[in-house]
């Protein structure tokens, strides 16, 4: 089993978070450093260290998080413009916390 980092602490209400949406398997919240006037974090709820970790059995998951992603980018009126989805992984990848999580970000022109 990985290691508790701070998503936990959200997943739990421990801490707070502006959650944009939950429910049994996952959780969006609006990601405290923004890099867009749109970035949200969709996390699982099961604590997956990277992307590495993730196994067969969590393939319905890995999907629900990205339609998720989809969802939440038209309901914030991103979708049409356009927006990115991203997944750091590991150190090299720019991860920094090792709970996996997508970022959602858009609301402006991104470069690249
Ligand atoms: P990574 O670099 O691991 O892909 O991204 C981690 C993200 O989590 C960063 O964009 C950072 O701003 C965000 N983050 C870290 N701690 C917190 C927190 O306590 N609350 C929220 N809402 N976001 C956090």
């Amino acid at each position: 089993m990985s290691e508790e980092t701070i998503f936990d602490k959200i997943i739990a209400k421990q801490i707070p978070a502006d959650i944009v949406y939950e429910d049994e398997q996952i959780l969006a919240f609006k990601d405290i450093a923004p890099k867009a006037p749109v970035h949200y974090l969709i996390i699982p709820k099961k604590r997956i260290a990277t992307l590495n970790d993730a196994n067969p059995e969590d393939q319905a998951l890995l999907g629900h998080m990205m339609l998720t992603a989809s969802k939440l980018a038209t309901e914030a009126g991103i979708a049409e413009d356009g927006y990115r989805v991203q997944m750091n992984v590991n150190k090299g990848g720019g991860q920094v916390v090792f709970h996996i999580h997508l970022h959602m970000f858009g609301g402006r022109q991104l470069a690249e």
